[in-house]
């Protein structure tokens, strides 16, 4: 007998838990939303509360989805992302590539040092990709070289390739650690180390050189002739060495799809060699087109196992301390998938991390989790909801036991040795 094999779609809401709120009469955004659908989906199946890595711990949005992606602990909590980035334009890296994260900036040049004027040139757009092509195959060193390429806006990839390149170098961008405020300078964080003091060397090179270059540009004397700031400094942040990320999909051979507004996003989707799917409506606000998400989840589950659909609007809104629009929010989403028609796939719904809209920061507290299996068991949670799930049968479990639930339900485990690392990784 071939066992059953559904098709199934992850909701990731980000920042999507919460806690009670004064102005919401004492309940979270979700306890508080107009959620009829989800409910009825929490009543016919099982609910829990997910700690994306461990208990207590707040994580970003690229750990929490990084683990739903199927990356190890070790793995989703070691991401940079310059990598990330870098797949987000689908720059096509080596390994050993070192990948940053890089703004054009206006500076000015004060003896060895330079001042940083504007972090983002006036968040320059036009002539980027101009400026980029003067910046290319750059010689910062000996056999190193480093290349700029253009992300959106004033927001840039840098790339240096070259033997023995470390990552254990500090930020040149001030919103990075360990920085000397206002001097654009990158140093190693180990003295002994004699690859990290190269590389911060070839850094720094790269920011003389790329001042000389871009402060000729012609792009920026207009700039200056226009009175705008002329984007003549690269500041670096995010740097990370290139490799190969597996994820436990991958090796269980399930086709993932992702849809998703954000680059940070797509670009880890592409890193975990899933197919990455945008479209301009895609924003991170409540705005966003979940019908047009919806869509795209339906046409790419005809050629897809499973397909992600990432959702920002609860996260932001949490950020600014709306949690009145957070719950209005959640209300419209539950509305959109109930005319989604997608009861005959299993249907995970499920954040990265939980946010917190009283102070606008992420939170360690563990996210309400719910799992639609049509051939599944039930519990006794009958509502979706922090309070609710605490009561359900997935009881309170990690975000890769989460995602190992997802996979069973589809019935993708059937052949999974549960020795094989590679899946399962407590302490990995
Ligand atoms: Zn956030």
């Amino acid at each position: 007998m071939t066992h059953h094999r559904l098709k199934g779609i992850v909701f990731i809401l980000d920042g999507l838990g919460d806690r009670p709120c004064a102005e919401l009469d004492r309940c979270t955004p979700l306890e508080y939303a107009d959620t009829p659908y989800l409910d009825k989906l929490a009543r016919l199946n099982q609910c829990g509360l997910m700690d994306p890595v461990l208990p207590g711990l707040p994580v970003d949005t690229h750990t929490g989805v990084g683990i739903l992606f199927g990356l190890s602990p070790h793995d989703a909590t070691h991401l940079s992302r310059g990598p990330i980035e870098a797949a987000g334009i689908d720059l096509k890296p080596q390994w050993g590539d070192l990948l940053f994260r890089a703004n054009l900036a206006t500076v000015e040049k004060d003896g060895d040092h330079y001042r940083i004027l504007d972090r983002r040139a006036d968040r320059i757009r036009d002539g980027v990709i101009e400026l980029c092509q003067a910046l290319q195959e750059l010689k910062v060193g000996d056999n190193l070289f480093a290349s700029l390429f253009p992300a959106t806006q004033h927001r840039c990839v840098l790339r240096m390739r070259g033997p023995r390149l470390s990552a254990e170098i500090s930020d040149t961008d001030p919103t990075g650690k360990a920085v000397h405020k206002g001097i654009l300078q990158a140093r190693s964080r180990n003295s002994k180390d004699e690859n990290a003091q190269k590389t911060a060397d070839a850094v720094n090179e790269f920011t003389r050189l790329s001042h000389h270059i871009l402060s000729r540009h012609p792009l920026n004397l207009q700039r200056i002739h226009q009175g705008e700031n002329p984007a003549n400094g690269v500041l670096t942040r995010g740097v990370g060495a290139y490799r190969d990320f597996s994820s436990t999909l991958s090796y269980l051979r399930i086709k993932a799809a992702v849809i998703a507004g954000e680059s940070t996003i797509l670009g880890l989707a592409r890193l975990c060699g899933f197919t990455a799917l945008s479209d301009p409506s895609f924003t991170a606000l409540p705005n966003t087109d979940l019908r047009k998400k919806l869509d795209f989840a339906h046409s790419a589950l005809k050629t897809h196992d499973l397909v992600y659909v990432h959702i920002k609007a609860t996260d932001t809104t949490a950020h600014d301390r709306d949690p009145a629009a957070k719950a209005r929010f959640i209300s419209h989403f539950d509305s959109v998938l109930e005319q989604s028609d997608m009861e005959a796939h299993v249907i995970a719904v499920c954040a990265d991390h939980s946010t917190d809209s009283l102070y606008g920061e992420h939170s360690g507290d563990p996210v309400p989790v719910l799992l639609h299996n049509p051939v599944g068991r039930q519990d006794l949670a009958d509502q979706f909801g922090e309070k609710t799930c605490s009561m359900g049968a997935l009881g309170r479990l990690n975000g890769q036991g989460f995602l190992l639930s997802t996979l069973d339900a589809m019935g993708c485990l059937p052949n999974l040795k549960p020795s094989d690392m590679t899946v399962y990784r407590p302490n990995g």
